[in-house]
């Protein structure tokens, strides 16, 4: 399906948008568990707390009629086949339900072969938009309260999924905040843009959420939290500090799907994504390359080419 062929642009998104996609995953949640098409579903339960909802594995029936989509699900539930979770795949097909912004990350994991298409029944969700950080959670979702990176989705269709829940709808009008932000830190003069990612990072206390939180940070162990030699110092101080931000830009560029998860649990309120998504245009610009979009034999950091711009190797 085209995004821009079937836009619906609405001023709100009301609950009952989100109730009709809870209704869809959880009929085709109930149908795959019950023909035995997948061992168990990634998605999300009602949360704790009023008004919240967390990631979950279900395995039966009546597990699948409590799943929900509300603007609270503002989870990657890809981390989920890569870390904690990662023994599921081994028992048989599991399902999984993804935004458009997901997809991204189980289309980039496929391209690295820690997934395989055919070990996933994936329950795309037409995706109008979670909440931001520290908004007011109204059950309707408006210009006030919605996430900074859906303000731009360009992804708000599942492509690529088994089936997709909902219909289209998306808020008209949206400011790109992140967009405007990046050209203003763009416009900087060099040291002035370096004494802003300076003081950014000097607030990091190395907490690792963010690596957590990434379905791209799966390794066994991290760099980061190698001690024998030491690559990186572990202690919240400047020089660590920007050696670890370093790092992360590093390996995450021309992999990273700009979920934002990372920015989300920063504790710290570091604009991490700014970072990703500068390293992103740059791999747009020297190798027409965005990443997740669809899984790829090799991104374009793993391959040789011959035409490669080599205007960097001064
Ligand atoms: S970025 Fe797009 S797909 Fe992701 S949560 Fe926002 S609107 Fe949904
Ligand atoms: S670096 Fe951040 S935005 Fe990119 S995939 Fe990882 S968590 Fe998502
Ligand atoms: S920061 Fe690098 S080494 Fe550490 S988990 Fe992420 S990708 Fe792996
Ligand atoms: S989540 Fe924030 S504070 Fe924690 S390590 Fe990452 S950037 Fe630093």
């Amino acid at each position: 399906m085209n995004a821009k062929a079937n836009k619906n642009q609405v001023t709100s998104i009301e609950p009952a948008y989100y109730q009709a996609i809870t209704e869809a995953i959880r009929k085709e949640a109930v149908q795959i568990l019950k023909d035995e098409t997948v061992v168990g579903v990634v998605g999300y339960l009602p949360g704790r707390r009023k008004g919240t909802a967390s990631p979950a594995l279900v395995t039966t029936v009546e597990e699948a009629e409590k799943l929900i989509f509300s603007p609270a699900c503002v989870n990657n539930l890809s981390v989920y086949l890569t870390k904690a979770k990662k023994g599921v795949l081994k028992q048989g097909k599991v399902g999984i339900v993804a935004k458009g912004c997901d997809m991204r990350a189980l289309a980039g994991l496929m391209t690295e072969s820690q997934l395989q298409r055919e070990d996933l029944f994936i329950i795309g969700v037409v995706c109008p938009g979670v909440y931001g950080f520290g908004v007011e959670r109204t059950g309707t979702v408006t210009e006030a309260n919605i996430a900074r990176k859906c303000r731009e989705c360009t992804v708000h269709m599942p492509e690529g999924a088994d089936v997709a829940a909902g219909t289209h709808a998306e808020l008209a009008d949206l400011t790109p905040e992140e967009a405007e932000e990046m050209a203003r830190i763009e416009a900087m003069p060099q040291a002035e843009r370096w004494a802003f990612w300076k003081e950014h990072f000097s607030r990091c206390i190395r907490c690792m959420a963010c690596r957590q939180v990434c379905p791209f940070c799966y390794c066994e162990q991290c760099l980061c939290d190698k001690n024998r030699p030491q690559a990186v110092e572990s202690s919240p101080r400047p020089a660590g500090n920007m050696a670890w931000h370093l790092v992360r830009a590093m390996h995450l560029a021309g992999r990273c799907g700009g979920c934002a998860e990372c920015e989300r649990v920063c504790p710290m309120d570091i604009p991490l994504n700014l970072l990703n998504r500068r390293m992103a245009q740059e791999l747009k610009e020297l190798y027409d390359f965005e990443a997740g979009l669809t899984p790829v034999e090799k991104g374009p950091l793993n391959e040789y080419k011959e035409n490669d711009d080599q205007s960097f190797i001064k």
